[in-house]
C-alpha cells in the first residue's frame, strides 16, 4: 500500500522496498529515561513521514520489540492497520494532510489495558503533537531481561520483520545501545532461522536481509564518548543548579555546609558542571579522585581558608560514583561527618536523586534532540549493507554521526581505566569541555600562589561590560577575576562601561567580592552602550593612569564596535595597543563569526517557560492561536531557535521579513490545519515574531489579521514578552559556557601582553567564538567581514535553516522548499 501523504511530500524519491511497499522505520526509548527523549522521538517521526516512510514506535524499549504485539491480527494486516485512522479528509491546496496513525493508542491510560498488549505502533503526524516540551518518554521505557538473551533478541528480529521494519532509532544510553548493536550483527543468523523454521517467508527474508540501526544518545549523566552532549544532561544540569541555587540561600542564612550527591556513577560531567555552575566549594569526581590520601584534610584546608575570607555557606558536590585514590568511595555521608568532626560546620546532605531526571526539558535538550532526531533519519535512511551502525554525536556546535560501538568501547574504558586506577587515562577520553572545565573550577575555587606567574608577567587586567545586560556577564567576570587572581594578576572592575573609566570607577575585584556572582543575571559592574568615542583621549589616559596592561570586554555588538574603535585609534593612542579581547554576551545572539554568546541560552529558556504556559492556554481555549512576539532588533535568533524549541508552527524573523503574501498564505495554512484537526481534538499553536521582522505587518496587525482570516475555525491573541527575555538567573549552560570562554579569554591577555610595552599588531585584539566545532580566538577583521554592520548581525547566521526545519516539522513546509544540508552539520 502506498504510503501516507503529510505536508504535500513525495518531492524527493522516496526510499521504498522492492515490491513498491515505503519504508517502514521504527523508533524506541530504552534504559534509563531523559528529558528530550519525547523530542527525539517526534522528530524522528515527522521526519520519517516527511521522507516518505511508514514509522512505528516500540512501547517499552528492547522489550516491547520482545513482546510485539499479542492481537492475533495476521501480521500483513497489523502492520497496515489504520494506517490513517481518521481525521485525513481535510485537504489544503498546498497539499497538508493530518493523519493520525494507531498512536492515539500511545495516550489511552496506563499499561496493558491502554494499549491492549500492542507494543509496536504505527504512528502518524498527529499523534506526537505536543511531545517537544514533554519531560521522560510517553512510549515508555523498560529495562529488558528478556532481551539480554538470544532468544529474546530472535523474538525481537521476527517482531520486526513481521511489520516489514528493518530500520530502527534507538534513543538510550550505552546499555541500550550495546544491545542495538547485538542486534544488529545477529539478525542475519536469526533470520536464517526464521526462514529455516518456517516461521517468516522466503519473501520477508529476501526483504529485509539487513536491519540498519542508527543511536540517539538518551542520558542524563553526558557519560557517552563520541558526543559531547547526551540528551537530557543539560536539563538535569537544570535541575541540580535550580536545587543548588536554593540551597544556596538557606545555606548563607544559617551559615551551612551543604553536601550535594548528584548522578553519575561512571562519570563525573553533571558534578563539575554543577561545581563551576553554582559556585561551589569543592567537588568529588569519580574521574579525578583527590591526589593526595587525606581528602578529608585537604578539602577542609580549603573550606576553612573561604570562612577565613568571611563566606558564610560551603557547598560540596560529591558525585554518586566519587571515589578516593584508592578507588574507595567517598560518599556525601563521609564528607558530611568528616566536615562536622573536624571544622565543626552545622552539616546537612542533599541527595537529589531522581528529582534530576524529570521535569520538562529545557531548550537546549528539545533543539538538540530535535536536530539529532532529524540527523538520525537521513543516517538510516542512507545507510548502505555495509556502513556501520551510528550514534548521533555533537561536537562543540556540529551535529556528527559517530561509529556506535566505537563511542560505546571507549565509554566502557574510561570505567576501565578508573578501575585501573589511570586516571589521567580517564580523564583524557572525555571532552576538552570536561578538562578545562575541571581545571577553571580548581582555579575559580582555590586560594593558592602555586601557579603565580613570575613577577614580570604579572598584569593588571581591566574587565568592562558594554551594552545591554546579558545573563552569564557576570559568571565570566567572576571567574575572570579569580583566574586572575590564581595566576598571580591584578583584576579591575570598571562599572559603568566607558563612561565609568572616564569617571574613575575602577576598583580591584578580589575573590570575596565576586563569590556570589555565578548565578546573578544582569550586570553586577554595571553597562551601558556608549562608545569609546564619547572620549577617546581620556579613556587612553585612564587606562594609562590604572595601568592597566589588557582589557577583557564582556558584551554584544556594542563591545564588538567598541573593540573597532579602539583598533583604529591606536595609531594615535599607544595605549590602545594593549592586548584586548571580547568575549560575546548579548540575549540577541547576533555578534558576527561566534555561533552562541553568553546569554543567548538564557533568553531562549525564558521564551520556552513562558511559550509553554501560553500553548496551554491556547490548547485548552481549543482553536486558538497565539502571536508571542520576542525581542532581539534586527537579529531573529530568538524568534527561530525559540520557535524550533517551543514547537511553534510559524516564525517570523528579521531576516527574512514578512510580506502580504506570505500572511495570506499563512492564514490559509493554518485554516486547512485547523481544518483537519479531529472534532474535540484541536490544539493551540503559536506563531512566533521578531519586533522587527516588519515595520507594517506588527505583532498587533497581524493578530488582527488572523482574527479576521480564522473564520470560525480559530481566532487569535497576542503576547509581547519584551525584557522579561533578559532573564533573570543566568542558565546552566551560559554559567558553565562563561567559565570556560572567561579562562580563555586571561590566558589569551596573558598571551599576548609585554609588561611595560604595548601589544602591536592586529593579532592583539580579538574575540572568542564558538563556531561549529571549534572553539577559536578571531582577529578583529575577520569578525567585521563576518558582520553587516548596518544591521547590527551576523551575514549568515548558522540557525537561519533553522526556520526551515520549523516548517518542516509543523508540516507546513515541504521538502522541496527546505534544505536540510545547513542544520545537518550545526547546532
Ligand atoms: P542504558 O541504556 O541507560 O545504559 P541499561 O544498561 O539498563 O540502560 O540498558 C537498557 C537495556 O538494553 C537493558 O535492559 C537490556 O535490555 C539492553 N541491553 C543492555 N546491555 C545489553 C547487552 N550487552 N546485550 C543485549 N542487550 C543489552
Amino acid at each position: 500500500m502506498a504510503a501516507t501523504p503529510v505536508g504535500g511530500l513525495f518531492t524527493e524519491e522516496q526510499p521504498r522496498k522492492k515490491d513498491g511497499e515505503p519504508k517502514k522505520l521504527a523508533v524506541l526509548t530504552s534504559g534509563g529515561d531523559s528529558a528530550g527523549m519525547n523530542a527525539a522521538v517526534s522528530r524522528v517521526v515527522r521526519m520519517g513521514i516527511t521522507r516518505g516512510c511508514q514509522v512505528f514506535v516500540v512501547r517499552e524499549g528492547w522489550e516491547g520489540l520482545v513482546q510485539g504485539n499479542s492481537d492475533s491480527s495476521s501480521d500483513e494486516e497489523d502492520a497496515n492497520s489504520n494506517p490513517v485512522k481518521t481525521g485525513v479528509q481535510a485537504k489544503a491546496n498546498n497539499g497538508f494532510v493530518a493523519t493520525y496513525g494507531d498512536g492515539e493508542l500511545l495516550k489511552e491510560g496506563e499499561g496493558e489495558a491502554g494499549f491492549k498488549g500492542r507494543y509496536i505502533i504505527r504512528v502518524g503526524w498527529d499523534d506526537v503533537r505536543g511531545f517537544v516540551g514533554e519531560g521522560g518518554t510517553l512510549i515508555g521505557t523498560a529495562r529488558s531481561v528478556a532481551f539480554r538473551e538470544r532468544a529474546g533478541r530472535k523474538r525481537a528480529a521476527y517482531n520486526l520483520v513481521k511489520h516489514g521494519i528493518d530500520a530502527l532509532v534507538v534513543c538510550g544510553g550505552d546499555g541500550s545501545l550495546t544491545g542495538a548493536d547485538v542486534l544488529r550483527s545477529e539478525w542475519p543468523e536469526h533470520l536464517k532461522e526464521l526462514l529455516a523454521e518456517g516461521k517468516i517467508s522466503q519473501e520477508d527474508y529476501d526483504n529485509h536481509k539487513i536491519l540498519n540501526i542508527v543511536g540517539l544518545v538518551g542520558s542524563i549523566d553526558n557519560d557517552m564518548a563520541g558526543t559531547d552532549l547526551t540528551i537530557g544532561a543539560a536539563t538535569a544540569l537544570h535541575r541540580i543548579c535550580e536545587a543548588v541555587d536554593s540551597i544556596s540561600s538557606t545555606a548563607s542564612s544559617h551559615s551551612r555546609a551543604f553536601v550535594v550527591e548528584v548522578m553519575g556513577r561512571h562519570c563525573g560531567w553533571l558534578a563539575v558542571m554543577a561545581a563551576i555552575s553554582t559556585g561551589a566549594d569543592h567537588l568529588f569526581i569519580p574521574e579525578q579522585p583527590p591526589a593526595v590520601d587525606d581528602w578529608a584534610g585537604e578539602m577542609c584546608s580549603v573550606l576553612k581558608q573561604h570562612r577565613e575570607l568571611g563566606k558564610r555557606k560551603s557547598i560540596i558536590i560529591v558525585a554518586e560514583g566519587a571515589i578516593d585514590k584508592n578507588l574507595k568511595p567517598i560518599t556525601a555521608d563521609n564528607v558530611k561527618q568528616v566536615l562536622i568532626d573536624q571544622l565543626g560546620l552545622d552539616t546537612r546532605v542533599t541527595t537529589l536523586g531522581h528529582t534530576q531526571r524529570g521535569g520538562r526539558p529545557c531548550a537546549y535538550d528539545r533543539i538538540l534532540a530535535s536536530l539529532q532526531g532529524c540527523e538520525a533519519v537521513e543516517a538510516l535512511l542512507s545507510a548502505k549493507p555495509e556502513t556501520p551502525s551510528y550514534i548521533i554525536g555533537l561536537a562543540e556546535n556540529a551535529i556528527t554521526r559517530q561509529p556506535m560501538m566505537e563511542a560505546v568501547a571507549q565509554t566502557q574504558e574510561v570505567a576501565k581505566r578508573i578501575a585501573a586506577k589511570d586516571f589521567d587515562g580517564a580523564l583524557a577520553l572525555r571532552d576538552p569541555e570536561f578538562a578545562e572545565c575541571l581545571n577553571a573550577f580548581y582555579a575559580s575555587s582555590r586560594i593558592s600562589d602555586a601557579d603565580y606567574l613570575p613577577q614580570d608577567k604579572r598584569l593588571r587586567i581591566g574587565i568592562i561590560h558594554i551594552g545591554a545586560p546579558a545573563p552569564g556577564m557576570n559568571a565570566a567576570t567572576r571567574t575572570a577575576a579569580r583566574y586572575c587572581l590564581s595566576r598571580g594578576h591584578t583584576p579591575l572592575g570598571i562599572y559603568n562601561g566607558w563612561p565609568g573609566l572616564l569617571e574613575d570607577n575602577v576598583s580591584e575585584l578580589t575573590w570575596l567580592r565576586v563569590d556570589q556572582w555565578t548565578t546573578r543575571g544582569g550586570s553586577e559592574l554595571g553597562t551601558n552602550r556608549k562608545q569609546p568615542e564619547i572620549d577617546l583621549e581620556g579613556i587612553a589616559y585612564k587606562l594609562e593612569e590604572h595601568k592597566i596592561d589588557a582589557l577583557l570586554v564582556i558584551g554584544g555588538f556594542e563591545a564588538f564596535t567598541s573593540l573597532i574603535t579602539l583598533e583604529q585609534a591606536r595609531a594615535n593612542y599607544r595605549k590602545f595597543k594593549i592586548p584586548m579581547i571580547h568575549l560575546p554576551a548579548t540575549i540577541s545572539n547576533n555578534v558576527p563569526v561566534t555561533d552562541w554568546s553568553l546569554g543567548s541560552d538564557t533568553s531562549i529558556n525564558v521564551l520556552v517557560e513562558a511559550c509553554d504556559s501560553i500553548k496551554q492556554s491556547a490548547s485548552a481555549s481549543r482553536n486558538r492561536v497565539f502571536v508571542v512576539e520576542t525581542q532581539g532588533g534586527e537579529c531573529g535568533y530568538i524568534s527561530v531557535v525559540g520557535a524550533l524549541a517551543v514547537g511553534a508552527v510559524i516564525v517570523y524573523a528579521p531576516e527574512t521579513g514578512i510580506s502580504l503574501k506570505m500572511l495570506a498564505q499563512d492564514c490559509e495554512w493554518l485554516r486547512a490545519r485547523y481544518k483537519s484537526d479531529l472534532k474535540g481534538k484541536s490544539e493551540g499553536r503559536l506563531i512566533i515574531r521578531s519586533e522587527k521582522s516588519s515595520s507594517c505587518y506588527t505583532t498587533e496587525v497581524i493578530n488582527k489579521i488572523l482574527n479576521e482570516e480564522g473564520r470560525g475555525l480559530f481566532d487569535s491573541r497576542f503576547v509581547q514578552l519584551g525584557h522579561t527575555l533578559q532573564g533573570g538567573t543566568p542558565s546552566p549552560r551560559d554559567r558553565t559556557r562563561a567559565v570556560r570562554l572567561s579562562v580563555k579569554c586571561i590566558a589569551f591577555l596573558e598571551q599576548h601582553a609585554r609588561k611595560g610595552r604595548s601589544g602591536e599588531g592586529q593579532d592583539t585584539i580579538a574575540s572568542i567564538c564558538i563556531t561549529g566545532a571549534n572553539l577559536k580566538i578571531v582577529p578583529l577583521r575577520e569578525m567585521v567581514a563576518g558582520a553587516d554592520m548596518k544591521k547590527r548581525r551576523a551575514k549568515n547566521p548558522w540557525w537561519l535553516p533553522l526556520k526551515g526545519m520549523v516548517e518542516l516539522m509543523s508540516g507546513k513546509q515541504n521538502l522541496a522548499n527546505v534544505s536540510l544540508a545547513p542544520w545537518r552539520s550545526k547546532l
